[in-house]
């Protein structure tokens, strides 16, 4: 049968040429990458022996070789691990489906030249083959596969591949890369040695490297030229690096194997390592991510940490060992405490599950506490999983606490829009006789901080927290108080100030009421039912009105916009019309002695404290010309 000739997936051929044409400055990875692939491939024919010990009884001892011909000018890595079929080859090697790869895909530019800088960011698996290499030939043989019914996979990664049916003498794989002139020195043993020490220590497999086997010389026998003679070293330690003790465990093994872990290629923010003894005995490995996945608002996306019982590999992304709102974590769990042939939906069901998730839970909240002590670090995690974070104290009520504590707002008291502001530090520097936590959601920054609303709690000088992602005002609608302290909306009617508002404001407030009677019995006239009520302000400074949702008190305006966006129906909602009398406006409005002119005004002066909280109007054109009749008048 002959080789067939396939076309690579567009995406592949795009990345194949910019590996081709840029200047990759750590080249050495691609051993890391092959190294990682077989490394997989044997964790899952070791999983798979569990069960049926007979698949690798004529080749037990899972290992990876890895041999330079200088001759031949070719490196081989090899493994026993499950191997791959024909169809298999074809579609693992010939697109892409990993994730980090789709996330480079999308954030290429075009430009050649900042394209190939982006692709040291990130990875490129099997593809960065092509790096050192002209060509590669890959011969596998699937565990499930007769020795004729092998594979061979080639390309000269210009756009096709070839790959057939041959006869294949061993399981597993072994890649062929023919390397290329100006790489050669990925053929000498000690760099190679030194490329398997750097990024594939942390391997749990034997990685060997085929050396020159040294031999001392005899006594006396020194002018004999000795014979070269070589063999397979292993050069890793092959001990799982969560086995190990953390304090002999550097940085630098935390990271390259959190690389081999979950595909990234980027280091982590940071990570835990955790070995538990007593009654429920785990090892946890956790990692924060520095780069949220393209998928994470995504209701399929797959996440979930590597299951491992008794150091043997069981499932990746099993998702019952932590919440939802904790999805972006990666890592690892190792426990006795599971038979080895657990299933996921066993999983689910089990005690030591919610043992488990329940501890495991903690130490990633722990874990965050600790990195939130590092300003500038806590900042690029917050901006990346902060939105994700706030589902938590809905989802995890037990922690509601403890993750309150971890979010970030943006302030009256900063003049920046990054969230950088705790519950804690609001209440650090809460007035004296204040014992709320004042917020404001609204649709941007800029809105937030330009509110009317912030004015009277602005000339006492009260603190409120500015919060504008869509996420926020779900967020406070599901949680009451943090530390005792009760969450107050800077836009409700009654902002409990408590001796906050002193008795002379009180008095003032009853005077105003008394003084501004007619006025509101104007407005009240002229604006009919188009508003549940009008009343004096007392917070309004520098604008003439506000309005606060009138019928439906628990529902803000951000929340009925988020509704009417996801199309469900909003109960239609009056306005209580607040007056600053005050105001220039207002005074020149109530001046009016026609009652015509002046419900113009007063619709004029409704309709702005609308637009300034809602960003919209019923009827805009309307609006615009009542203004300017008024203008013109
Ligand atoms: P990833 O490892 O992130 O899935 P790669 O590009 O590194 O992406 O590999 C693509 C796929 O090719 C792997 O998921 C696997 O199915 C297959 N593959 C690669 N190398 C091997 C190997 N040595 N043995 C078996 N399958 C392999
Ligand atoms: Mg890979």
């Amino acid at each position: 049968m002959a080789a067939t000739v396939h076309g690579f997936q567009t995406q592949v051929t795009k990345l194949l040429d910019l590996l081709a044409n840029s200047l990759y400055s750590n080249k050495e990875v691609f051993l890391r990458e092959l190294i990682s692939n077989a490394s997989d491939a044997i964790d899952k024919l070791h999983f798979m022996s569990l069960t049926n010990q007979d698949l690798i009884k004529d080749d037990p001892n899972f290992k990876i070789q890895i041999r330079a011909d200088k001759d031949a000018k070719t490196l081989t890595i090899t493994d026993n691990g499950i191997g791959m079929t024909l169809d298999e080859a074809n579609s693992h090697l010939g697109t892409i489906a990993e994730s980090g790869t789709e996330a480079f895909m999308k954030n290429l530019t075009g430009d050649a030249k900042r394209d190939s800088q982006l692709i040291g960011q990130f990875g490129v698996g099997f593809y960065s083959a092509f790096i050192v290499a002209s060509k590669v030939t890959v011969l596998s043989r699937s565990v499930n596969a007769a020795e004729d019914a092998g594979v061979r996979w080639e390309s000269d990664g210009n756009g096709t591949f070839e790959s057939e049916n041959v006869a294949v003498p061993f399981r597993g794989t072994q890649i062929i890369l023919h390397i290329k002139d100006d790489e050669t020195e990925f053929l000498d043993t000690w760099k190679l040695r030194e490329c398997i020490t750097k990024y594939s220590d942390h391997i749990s497999t034997p990685v060997e490297l085929y050396e020159e086997k040294y031999e001392k010389p005899e006594e006396g026998d020194d002018k004999k030229e000795p014979e070269k003679k070589f063999e397979y070293t292993q050069v890793n330690d092959a001990k799982a690096l969560w086995t190990r003790t953390p304090k002999d465990v550097t940085e630098q093994e935390y990271n390259e194997f959190y690389k081999h872990l979950s595909h990234d290629y980027q280091d982590p923010i940071t990570y835990a390592h955790n070995k538990v003894e007593g009654d429920l005995e785990y090892t946890s490995l956790l990692y924060v991510p520095s780069k949220a996945p393209w998928d994470l608002y995504n209701r399929e996306n797959e996440h979930g940490l590597k299951l491992y019982v008794q150091r043997v590999f069981i499932m990746d992304k099993a998702e019952a060992f932590l919440p939802n709102y904790l999805r972006f974590i990666k890592g690892l769990v190792d426990t006795n405490a599971l038979p080895l042939n657990v299933s996921r939906e066993l999983l689910q069901e089990t005690a030591v599950t919610r043992k488990l998730k329940k501890a495991l839970t903690k130490r990633v909240l722990s874990m965050l506490d600790k990195l939130s002590k590092d300003t500038e670090k806590y900042e690029k995690f917050y901006a990346q999983f902060g939105n994700v974070l706030k589902e938590g104290p809905v989802e995890d009520y037990d922690n509601k606490e403890a993750i309150l504590k971890l979010l970030r707002f943006a302030s009256t008291n900063n003049n920046s829009a990054v969230p950088s502001v705790s519950f804690d530090e609001y209440i650090s520097r809460m007035k004296e006789g204040q014992d709320k936590i004042y917020y404001l959601t609204a649709d941007s920054y800029e809105t937030a901080v330009n509110s009317p609303y912030l004015e009277t709690l602005k000339k006492k000088g009260v603190e409120v927290l500015l919060m504008s992602e869509r996420v926020d005002e779900w967020l406070m609608g599901n949680v009451n108080e943090f530390a005792g302290k009760e969450f107050v909306s800077a836009n409700s009617q009654d902002l409990k100030l408590g001796s906050l508002a002193d008795e002379e404001d009180k008095k003032k407030e009853e005077a105003a009421k008394e003084e501004n009677k007619d006025l509101i019995e104007r407005f009240k006239k002229a604006l009919g039912d188009k508003v549940s009520d009008v009343v004096v302000s007392t917070r309004l400074i520098d604008s003439p009105s506000c309005v606060i949702s009138g019928t439906n008190q628990m529902m803000t305006m951000q929340m009925r916009r988020l509704l009417e966006a996801a199309g469900q129906p909003v109960p239609e909602d009056k306005f209580t019309l607040e007056l600053n009398p005050e105001h220039k406006l207002v005074k020149k409005a109530y001046a009016e002695m026609d009652e015509a002119v002046f419900a113009k005004w007063a619709t004029l002066i409704y309709n702005q404290a609308l637009l300034a909280d809602q960003g919209a109007i019923k009827d805009p054109s309307a609006f615009v010309k009542a203004m300017n009749e008024l203008l013109l008048d």
